[in-house]
């Protein structure tokens, strides 16, 4: 049985958390996109850890953690990564890596930096992890798959070929030193010793798994509006988000996915540039980007601050239709006893007409939000266990935008922790 677990938004929805306690029931975990430019936040019984690689469920001991060929690999990274939990007590995870997964090569970062500074004020919004550059090369069929790394003669021819063509764009369009053939491949030698213990073919182990009636997740980045075809291009990611991909950048039969959580915040954030219609500003964003999320709206990866909203509707109905949603995880909701009323937008307002399509980015731009006001709960909710416990008004605010997106609501996250979830049936199905 495979289960994905995806955002709807623009990521940082707490997908790091759900997968996490998910994971308690899993046996495989797979990262299937996107590479250590975001990241998942996890509080658990080990601490506080930020993860950019390593899938969520390196902290349940049973579950091996796979990184896909989807992924954008940056090989230190990960193993320091590995370091890094080992480090703080967490046992040492069991890690494989798809031998088809490719390499984020140090130019890739370097690239991603020359292009931020040549385009200064009319960049993307890269965190410049080399992600963009990465996956131009994996499509321009001159990326370096893990699987190369371990035949001596393809890889000198290769990296000499590489080397040249990058070497023309660095002297001519950025001015910056050339790479040296021969140090990058020293590099690349060092990767392939620090990489050999794990690599695998994981399409072979993942049908085994699944012969097996093993649980499988798959990891999702990011959230469907960063989605290279179906967000707010060109302000998106470099690989898809969708769970549809997750079969691809893992390598499983797309009919194997069984369950679809979508995980949607019950108030909008994102980071990078790009239109946000419900977006707040001044002393109100503030306030919710201070107490959002688990201390404060500030990226895991970047620690830049979080662009901050009301929740909408229509972006997240958008969202979750696109994903393929069975299940919709709310998640952070406690985050909003603060409020004496929230407003929630229900449509946007494009050159006079209200609408509840989510746009492509040229009318988004245009697009106001029409809000909704609903009343709030002002009480403290972390520590409730039962749906009927919660607040009647935090319950209408629930109801409210599961009819508004039109996707089951089967899990209500009121707190950081693993145990801080609340089961409901949704009258949905
Ligand atoms: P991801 O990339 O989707 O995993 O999201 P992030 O980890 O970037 O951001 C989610 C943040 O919210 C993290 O700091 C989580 O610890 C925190 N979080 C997740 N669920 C909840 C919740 O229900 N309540 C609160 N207060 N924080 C939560």
């Amino acid at each position: 049985m495979v289960k994905a677990i995806v955002g709807a938004n623009w990521g940082d929805e707490g997908k790091g958390k759900i997968t996490d306690m998910m994971a308690q029931e899993a046996d495989i975990i797979v990262r299937f996109q996107g590479g250590a430019n975001a990241g998942h936040t996890i509080v658990n019984n080990y601490g506080k850890f930020a993860l950019h690689t390593l899938p969520s469920g390196v902290f349940t001991e049973h579950v091996t953690s796979v990184i896909g060929n989807g992924v954008a690999l940056n090989i230190p990274l990960l193993f320091q990564e590995i370091q890094s939990i080992v480090d703080r007590g967490v046992p040492r995870p069991r890690i494989l890596v798809s031998d088809r997964a490719q390499i984020v090569m140090p130019y890739h970062i370097l690239f991603d930096q020359y292009e931020e500074e040549r385009l200064g004020g009319k960049s993307f919004g890269s965190t410049k992890s080399g992600i963009a550059p990465f996956y131009s090369d994996k499509y321009a069929k001159i990326g370096f798959q893990v699987s190369e790394l371990f035949d001596e003669e393809l890889l000198s021819e290769k990296v000499e070929r590489v080397c040249q063509l990058k070497n023309v764009l660095l002297e001519h369009l950025y001015h910056k030193p050339q790479i040296v053939p021969g140090e990058l491949l020293a590099t690349l030698h060092d990767y392939r010793d620090m990489v050999a213990p794990y690599v695998c073919d994981v399409a072979a182990f993942l049908d085994r798994a699944l012969k097996e009636e093993k649980t499988v997740l798959l990891e999702g980045q990011l959230g469907t509006l960063k989605d290279p075809d179906h967000g707010i291009y060109p302000m998106v990611t470099s690989s898809s988000t969708l769970a549809a991909y997750g079969a691809i950048g893992a390598g499983l039969p797309p009919y194997e996915i069984k369950q679809i959580v979508t995980v949607c915040k019950a108030y909008s954030s994102a980071v990078g540039a790009g239109a946000f219609v419900s977006e707040l500003f001044g002393e109100e964003a503030e306030e919710l980007r201070r107490r959002g999320g688990d201390g404060g709206e500030y990226g895991a990866t970047t620690g830049r601050p979080r662009r901050v909203g009301w929740f909408d509707c229509v972006a997240s109905r958008y969202g979750c239709r696109l994903q393929g949603t069975t299940d919709v995880a709310f998640t952070v909701l406690d985050v909003l006893g603060y409020l004496e009323e929230i407003p929630v937008c229900v449509g946007y307002e494009i050159q006079g007409e209200v609408t509840k399509e989510f746009p492509v980015t040229a009318k988004l731009q245009k697009a106001k939000p029409v809000f909704e006001v609903l009343p709030g709960w002002k009480c403290e909710i972390r520590g409730i266990r039962k749906y009927e416990d919660l607040p009647e008004n935090c319950r209408r605010y629930i109801e409210f935008i599961e009819g508004q997106i039109g996707y089951p609501i089967t899990m209500v996250s009121n707190g950081p922790g693993r145990e801080d979830i609340i089961y409901r049936k949704s009258a949905l199905g």
